[in-house]
């Protein structure tokens, strides 16, 4: 980009990766390529993940906020693997190198890197319309990996949290209504998921399938659903994990619906086998069985239940988000 590139990287992203560095980083920022060594015998998980403002975020959010879902939504998806989080590199494409931005956005993805142990290796950082990459290197164990294909029927289909919060979390922020304590908590839901990389390792060995849900539960158990093989699923509506926050500020029926179909809550959704019930780690729950009919059925209190929508897909072309 500018003239200010390298003067940028170093004062705002060489900091973050001496910082995070730990002995598998041979080199980091600096040359060509970063120097890596993985652990011996294990298996690299890869993913990338870009954050597009005006799609994923509302222009003018602040930059701390920024880093927080980027990073939340990135890790996620080693979590969903059952991977150990290894190294980190960050494509930035930014409008100008402002320097508050550059501060509370590389400060906030500090912090993460070594709550979470990544460390930052390297990236890319050039000029343009608002757009953030980051991609993850995790390691896995050969063979133990959590993969989407594995759910058979009659195993049990679980989740982590709670649902539907990041949604909730964004109608607030729609409506400009986060003074609320509830609407503020949701905001936090949304603003900074927390990868459940600790859960997704306890479930490598125990869980058939597992995947993070980041389009709507719906939207993301149809993803497993179909990589198993063309399954499908009996859901009880009634036993989907709301928060107090989201039924308070919009009610138990709306609750369920984004806790169905709203995205970007990174919690995990997998498949157990029935006979591992009593090893399903605290903080999940069973909302229903993986069923043979290739179809998802929902039902209320032993009654069937009619979900208006499905998810979010970007590029359908009449998007209809949940409500
Ligand atoms: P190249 O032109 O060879 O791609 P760059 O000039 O883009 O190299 O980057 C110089 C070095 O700075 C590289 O090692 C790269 O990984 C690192 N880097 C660039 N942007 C970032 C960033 N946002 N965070 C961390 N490292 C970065
Ligand atoms: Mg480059």
């Amino acid at each position: 980009m500018s003239l200010g590139e390298f003067e940028l990287i170093r004062a705002y992203f060489a900091r973050v990766a001496e910082a995070s560095s730990d002995a598998s980083v041979i080199l980091g920022p600096g040359d060509d390529c970063a120097l890596l060594q993985p652990p011996a015998g294990q298996q690299l998980a890869v993913s990338i993940d870009s954050l597009v403002e005006g799609t994923h975020f509302l222009p003018g959010t602040p930059a701390d906020k920024l880093a927080s879902r980027l990073f939340g939504s990135a890790l996620s998806d080693l979590a969903a693997m059952g991977a150990a989080p290894g190294w980190l590199t960050l494509a930035l494409s930014l409008p100008a190198s402002d320097a508050d931005w550059l501060e509370a956005f590389s400060r906030k993805l500090a912090e993460l890197c070594l709550q979470y142990r990544i460390a930052l290796v390297g990236g890319d950082t050039t000029r343009g319309p608002l757009t953030l990459s980051a991609q993850v290197h995790g390691f896995v164990e050969p063979g133990l990996a959590l993969c989407r294909s594995g759910a058979k029927p009659g195993d049990l289909i679980c989740v982590s949290g709670t649902l539907g919060d990041s949604r909730g979390g964004l109608e607030g922020l729609l409506q400009q209504a986060e003074t609320d304590p509830h609407q503020a908590w949701l905001c936090q839901r949304f603003y900074a998921p927390q990868p459940r990389i600790h859960l997704g390792q306890q479930l490598c060995g125990l869980a058939s399938s597992c995947i993070d849900i980041s389009d709507g539960l719906l939207a993301d158990l149809g993803h497993i659903l179909t990589a198993s093989g063309g399954l499908g699923a009996q859901i009880q509506v009634d036993q989907l994990p709301l928060s107090v926050a989201l039924q308070t500020r919009y009610g138990e029926v709306q609750a369920r619906q984004w806790a169905l179909s709203g995205g970007e809550d990174f919690e995990l959704c997998f498949t157990l086998p029935a006979d591992k019930r009593a090893s399903l780690p605290e903080g999940s729950c069973v909302i229903g069985q993986v069923t043979t009919e290739p179809q998802v059925e929902l039902f209320l209190c032993g009654q069937p239940y009619v979900s208006p929508s499905r998810g979010y897909d970007h590029f359908q072309s009449d998007n209809q988000e949940s409500q």
